[in-house]
């Protein structure tokens, strides 16, 4: 073996790694039933721990300097208020700042031969894409994280699994796939999404190797039922899902599939947090390797039980990159600690419920309506103003970007086509754009009476 190299067989310690973070099934005998002062035990441990490597990385020490907030000052779970969070903003100045990686990594490249390493990025968003580095072991735990989600959600070991994520530099393909096949046994076809793997070639493989989830966004799930239907089969009866860990119009998928849909949260950087149980009263967090707040949007502040507001997560399973008090500005609440129908004691949350800015999610590509409008303002033809719309047709959300012209009624089309190929080229997914006459967006922008224009509005009910 060349001097040196550490392979990632020889960089997780496996039995650690599963006394840690138990996988399915045995997590469901094990942490799952843990009593609320075994967990907080672990979580106080882990967050020290996780403290600890945090400061030696340069975005969080000179946050924390500032603060003046010594990490070795923990002492219980409610010393985590004392520590600032950051949020997506902070992270896009670390990359400005200290291109392409940002100073927020716990690893670097130039170690990769001692320290296995991947990297992925947020999806393709419009703003500038966010690289988390992760080690083998953040990988390996990370997977175990989805596998568990996956298993209450239906897939169970040995299941052949259809994975129509987009395989790219997006995180996502990437953990189902190493949860699917490291975790659960399951096999896994690749499938891709439906530009890699045309919809009639999804159903057909579907069919043929007897799958039992088609894991994707909840939309395309059901554009997939909506082609097998021309195709002359019934996607209640013919296709076999056993699971739907979609996100989606859950009713719609309950009643196309034939199977029940349960609720769960997650992001890029710390992968998959949560997931509904049979009882359905809020998503149990994996608090062995999550701790989960909620603040106020505006103001900061630590927000009551059952109050609305903006998600601040700290993970505390990983070794690489951290995340640390990360205020997602994912709206949701948090469920009292209390014992669950279901018999756990793992604490629940509510669903996501929307934004505390304006994102939308787009077919997996996040959103922002401003960074739309960067781009539209740019042409030639287009005037400062503009507005978006977030809308739902035929089973699919929709954004229609409005802006105004000088130019004549019959020059409209042509702007309007210059830019629906400008956006798709920018963002990577269609948009609609509508082309008026300059003053019409008024009503809606309020630019005339309004302090701050507004520049977005959700349509979708
Ligand atoms: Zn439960």
């Amino acid at each position: 073996m060349p001097q040196g190299i550490r392979r990632p067989h020889e960089a997780v310690d496996y039995n650690a790694l599963t006394r840690m973070y138990p996988p399915p099934p045995e997590y469901f005998e094990t942490t799952w039933l843990d009593d609320r002062e075994t967990i907080e035990a672990k979580q106080l441990a882990r967050v020290k721990d996780r403290a600890t490597r945090a400061y030696r990385v340069p975005f969080f020490r000179r946050r924390w300097d500032a603060a003046g907030f010594d990490p070795r000052s923990i002492e219980s779970l409610a010393d985590l208020d004392r520590i600032p969070f950051y949020s997506v903003d902070d992270i896009r100045k670390s990359i400005e700042a200290h291109p392409p990686l940002g100073d927020y990594q716990g690893v670097h490249p130039d170690d990769a031969v001692r320290e296995p390493m991947r990297v992925f990025m947020s999806g393709g968003t419009t703003g500038t894409s966010r690289p988390t580095l992760y080690t083998t072991w953040d990988r390996m735990a990370g997977s175990i994280l989805t596998a568990r989600a996956l298993y209450m959600q239906g897939i169970r070991p040995g299941d052949t699994v259809l994975n129509a994520w987009a395989y790219s530099t997006h995180n996502g393909a990437f953990s189902m796939d190493e949860a699917l096949y490291n975790w659960l046994n399951c096999v896994v076809l690749t499938t891709g999404t439906g530009t890699v793997t045309s919809s009639q070639r999804q159903i057909e493989l579907a069919i043929q190797y007897g799958a039992k989830a088609i894991l994707t966004t909840g939309d395309y799930l059901l554009r997939l039922a909506d082609k097998a239907r021309e195709m002359g089969i019934d996607p209640k009866n013919d296709l076999k899902l056993c699971a739907l860990p979609n996100i989606g119009d859950r009713e719609l998928l309950e009643a196309t599939f034939g199977t029940p849909n349960y609720q769960s949260y997650g992001f890029h950087e710390v992968q998959w947090i949560a997931t509904e149980c049979p009882a359905r009263q809020g998503l149990h967090i994996q608090e062995d390797a999550f701790i989960v707040q909620v603040v106020d949007v505006d103001t900061g502040e630590p927000l009551p039980d059952g109050e609305l507001g903006s998600l601040v997560v700290t993970e505390l399973y990983k070794t690489g990159s951290p995340q640390f008090r990360y205020n997602i500005m994912d709206l949701s609440y948090l469920h009292p600690p209390e014992r669950c129908a279901c018999g756990s004691w793992q604490r629940r949350m509510g669903p996501f419920s929307g934004r505390g800015d304006n994102m939308v999610k787009l077919r997996g590509v996040n959103v922002w309506p401003e960074a739309l409008g960067e781009i539209v303002t740019t042409h030639d033809a287009v005037t400062e103003d503009y507005f978006v719309r977030a809308v739902r047709e035929n089973n699919r959300d929709e954004m229609i970007v409005m802006v105004t012209t000088e130019r004549a009624a019959s020059d409209h089309d042509g702007v309007r086509d210059e830019l629906e190929t400008l956006l798709k080229e920018k963002i990577g997914v269609k948009f609609s754009v509508e082309v008026v006459a300059p003053g019409s967006l008024d009503p809606l922008t309020e630019i005339k009476t309004s302090p701050k224009p507004k520049r977005f509005r959700d349509e979708r009910s």
